[in-house]
């Protein structure tokens, strides 16, 4: 074996760890429809398959100018959106960074910042400048794109379960995240009426299905990861339906998918993750698949070898900044596995200029672009196997769109190439019927087409 070859014993033992067979990927998948059926019939399942209330995809006809807000996880957005009435839209936004203090500290203080930067995108549209006065006289109507598990009871009302994906926000969870919002607009004299609360899932598949009528699932492969899709009202046995609606869109939570580990294979590295979270022993599915938390597997991997000497050793050690969690971001991942040079080095610049490891050997290198792509590719198959799940339990193997946002589906190389292969590893030629499609800031414009929906019937 050349010196420029990590170990094929370490190589061989860590794929052992990671690989999820065709096999099992089918195992996953019909566990996935199993657990579905368990969570539409009961509020006592780990994947909580909330009713959104959304019972209407639009038409293309809705017409008006909405906001949307959009809390996704790392980024807050503030859009606004005027429907032409022939199934187009022009929109503007704006994005924000919502920094770890607003994520711990008081839900007051979160809220008033969405506040704050509505009203700051309000008085200057690009082109004009407004007054607070002006815009404090005028009415608007506003979609709110929260995605974490709530309760929802109605089209605007929904009680926050729990948080994840970072946050821990106090006087939150337990309360009406409607209430929350349109109090803090008030406290800033804004005069905004919230017609829809919606999860970026739903958002995603509603404005993904207005360019693309055959859309019946939307998935985020971003900081988290979740899925809605259109089930049958009759189907939803925990719900008690007033109207007379037969379809009605579900969010599925899927992030909480195998929370009691009975079906997915976890590593020792994806036990340290979980542990390490503010909310541990939950939203595993999302831990094992997600943006937030992929570099967080691999930096501990990377932590294991270095203690068993398989790695780095020509260094003499890790780096301090190896040891610090998250530091080795999901995004490094990517650069890792888009890196195709002889020498590697670009996984170079992100091991020794970034990660701060003294130095590292062409085989380091090899090794670590090896452990990025295990873990990502289990990240693109375990999706997949969720995916053929919820496809299946439609039964719309014939032909459907899945609609897909986030930047990990975006932006992570082969991706999507992976969780083709397992779609057909589990699905054989029925893969061929299921259409993943990039749905591009989705929920924003979901937000307000629900709105505009939701004003419709009132
Ligand atoms: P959100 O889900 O918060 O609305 P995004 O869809 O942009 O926002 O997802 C952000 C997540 O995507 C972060 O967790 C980050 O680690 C990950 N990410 C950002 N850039 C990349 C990249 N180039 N490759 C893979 N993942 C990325």
């Amino acid at each position: 074996q050349s010196q420029d070859e990590p170990s094929q014993a370490t190589l061989l033992r860590l794929q052992h760890m990671f690989e999820v067979t065709g096999d099992k990927l089918s195992q996953i998948s019909k566990h996935m429809m199993a657990e579905m059926k368990k969570g539409l019939a009961s509020d006592e399942c780990a994947m909580k398959m909330i009713p959104t209330h959304v019972v209407r995809r639009p038409k293309g006809d809705e017409v008006g100018s909405y906001l949307a807000l959009d809390l996704g996880g790392s980024n807050f957005r503030v859009c606004e959106i005027t429907l032409d009435g022939r199934g187009g839209t022009r929109s503007r936004q704006s994005k924000h960074v919502v920094t770890d203090d607003l994520k711990t500290g008081t839900g007051a203080a979160l809220f008033d910042f969405f506040a704050d930067q509505v009203k700051h995108f309000l008085m200057n549209d690009g082109q004009n400048e407004y007054s607070a006065e002006e815009i404090e006289s005028r009415n608007y109507k506003l979609g709110f794109t929260f995605s974490f598990a709530v309760n929802q009871v109605s089209i605007n009302k929904g009680y926050l379960l729990l948080w994840n994906k970072g946050f821990s926000a106090d006087n939150c969870v337990g309360e009406d995240v409607v209430r929350l919002l349109s109090e803090a607009f008030r406290r800033k004299k804004l005069n905004i009426d919230v017609t829809a609360l919606v999860n970026d899932t739903t958002g995603t598949l509603v404005s993904h299905a207005y360019g693309a009528p055959d859309t019946y699932i939307g998935v985020i492969l971003g900081t988290g990861t979740n899925a809605a899709y259109v089930e049958k009202v009759e189907n939803i046995t925990k719900f008690k339906s007033s109207g007379t609606a037969k379809d009605m869109i579900i969010n599925t939570e899927w992030g909480a998918f195998d929370d009691e580990m009975v079906v997915i294979p976890r590593t020792k590295y994806d036990h340290k993750v979980d542990r390490g979270t503010s909310h541990p022993k939950t939203y595993t599915f999302e831990k094992l698949i997600s943006g937030m938390y992929l570099g967080e597997v691999v930096r501990y991997v990377l932590l294991d070898l270095v203690k068993t000497g398989e790695i780095f050793v020509a260094g003499g050690s890790a780096s301090k900044t190896l040891k610090i969690q998250y530091a080795f971001e999901t995004a490094y991942m990517s650069r890792i596995e888009r890196d195709h040079s002889l020498d590697l080095s670009d996984v170079r610049t992100v091991l020794e200029d970034l990660m701060h490891i003294p130095s590292t050997t062409l085989a380091d290198r090899r090794l670590t672009r090896a452990i990025c792509e295990m873990v990502g590719k289990r990240s693109a198959r375990l999706s997949a196997a969720a995916i053929a799940g919820v496809v299946t339990k439609m039964n719309k193997l014939d032909g459907c769109t899945v609609g897909i946002d986030g930047s990990l589906f975006e932006l992570y190389p082969h991706f999507s190439n992976r969780m083709r292969d397992a779609l057909h590893e589990i699905l054989g030629f029925s893969a061929d019927n299921i259409v993943l499609e990039q749905a591009r800031d989705g929920s924003g414009q979901g937000a307000a087409l629900i709105a505009a929906l939701a004003t419709s019937i009132t």
